[in-house]
């Protein structure tokens, strides 16, 4: 597409937008021009195909840089009559754009009027963005740092999997135990790095795979060189995800519970156990019911995930789901859509996704959230992801995963540990923008064994600046 204009734009993110948002239009010229620019409106027309629109708006250019950029990318959708309920907001995290224009000096209402005359963003995901920008800004503090913990073992890999994960099963699986030994080093030569720093660690997170699968055994040595090498006087919660019930048994309950884990996330992602089945996936009803009640009773915080979009799942399944969900008094409920990722066996299965009726099932998870009291609190958009939906989690008031929140908004640094993590470190060069590095471990475990002792000195080099 060739762009003739009469102001400057980033050309490569006008053709990236028409790729993501206009896919199936073939446009030769773009041609944009500015028909009146006052203090007080912009006015701009667009031609393409034939086609002519012209787009005139506010003009709030006081404190916006890139007004006309995005006119001329949303303009693009008002010539093509295109409608989406994200309107023209295609970034992954819509709600750092939100708090950029608070930090910019705009209210909430002003913020709401851009999302709807500049983005043409429908108002009920307006309300959803805003509502969880409010909520986050409650909890944000980019003073802390945050810790990750990644264990990528699991039963067997799910087929929409793109975590970094194998199956404990594998030849990979073989070196479970010099993993567990390499991630117990990992953790003594990061307190050796941490000592004297002054970052805070406010969170900490067991993910993965499914660090459930640590036997009793492990699950202790892992934990207590947590304990004995890091700074932990700061933390304000400890999650640890058991995502998959055929991991879980009364005695790793109660090992997590003594050593102070209290969250756990438990991601059935469906009731559907057919589904599951044939998404090499077991899961069994019974034990998982059996697991609840203990975790209950031990009193962790419980969040539950589920996937809306699974190969083979009919509307009709996932509110059946839904109403299940009911019946469980959890404090945190993620709702992802399915997103087909490159490493899934999916993938490799060429499999496309089908597009689902969603108001039944939008209907059905507000009806869920309001019996339960929740709230949303973070969220996030994926691409390839079914209705190009958002995935977000919902909290009771005052259970808000501080650790979700940090890592969807990119504000605090995250010192990753174990196989897959990534550690990044957050830099605000001003009040609006930061630089963000980050530092990927190897997914492979042999990998993360191998090179665990060089990779530690640039990791020294890394956190320099913490
Ligand atoms: S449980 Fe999660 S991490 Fe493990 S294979 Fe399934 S999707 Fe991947």
């Amino acid at each position: 597409m060739e762009i003739i204009l009469d102001f400057t734009v980033k050309e490569n993110t006008v053709q990236d937008f028409k790729k993501v948002l206009l896919p199936d239009v073939d446009i030769d010229i773009l041609e944009a021009k500015t028909l009146e620019e006052t203090k007080e409106k912009i006015s701009i027309e667009l031609s393409a195909n034939g086609r002519k629109k012209i787009f005139t708006l506010k003009n709030y250019t006081d404190k916006m840089v890139d007004q006309k950029t995005v006119m001329l990318k949303a303009g693009m959708l008002l010539l093509f009559d295109k409608v989406y309920p994200w309107g023209a907001l295609v970034g992954v995290r819509p709600t750092k754009l939100i708090r950029r224009y608070l930090v910019m000096g705009y209210s909430y209402e002003e913020i709401d009027e851009i999302l709807d005359k500049l983005y043409f963003v429908f108002p009920e995901k307006r309300k959803l963005l805003l509502d969880v920008v409010k909520k986050e800004n409650q909890y944000l503090n980019a003073k802390g740092i945050n810790m990750y913990v990644g264990i990528p073992y699991c039963p067997t890999r799910c087929k929409y999997c793109s975590f970094a994960s194998y199956e404990i099963n594998s030849k990979l699986g073989n070196f479970y135990n010099e993993f567990v030994d390499t991630l117990i080093e990992e953790i003594k030569l990061t307190g050796e790095i941490l000592k004297n720093k002054n970052s805070k660690i406010e969170s900490l997170y067991f993910g993965g795979g499914t660090p459930s699968i640590l036997t009793e055994k492990d699950l202790v040595r892992v934990i207590e060189a947590l304990y004995e090498n890091i700074d932990l006087t700061h933390l304000k919660e400890f999650t640890f995800e058991a995502g998959r019930e055929d991991t879980l048994n009364k005695e790793k309950l109660e090992i997590l519970k003594r050593l102070g884990v209290d969250r756990l996330s438990l991601n059935p992602q469906t009731f559907n156990e057919n589904i599951l089945k044939n998404l090499n996936r077991h899961f069994d009803k019974k034990h998982f019911d059996e697991m609840f009640q203990e975790i209950k009773k031990l009193g962790f915080v419980v969040n539950m995930d589920f996937i809306i979009g699974l190969p083979g799942e009919t509307v009709e399944d996932i509110l059946r789901t839904f109403e299940e969900v009911k019946k469980y008094p959890i404090d945190n409920l993620t709702i992802h859509f399915l997103a087909v990722k490159n490493g899934s066996n999916l993938i490799k299965d060429k499999y496309k996704i089908t597009e689902i009726e969603n108001q039944k099932i939008e209907e059905k998870i507000k009806e869920v959230i309001e019996e339960k009291n929740m709230k949303p609190y973070y969220l996030y958009r994926q691409k390839n992801s079914m209705n190009w939906g958002e995935n977000v989690g919902y909290s009771i008031e005052g259970k808000e995963s501080i650790f979700n929140i940090e890592m969807i908004e990119e504000n605090q640094s995250t010192v990753g540990l174990g196989g897959g993590a990534i550690s990044k470190k957050v830099e605000y060069i001003d009040e609006t923008r930061v630089s963000i590095e980050r530092y990927i471990n190897p997914k492979d475990p042999y990998m993360y064994i191998c090179e665990m002792k060089d990779r530690m000195k640039q990791k020294e080099e890394f956190f320099s600046s913490l």
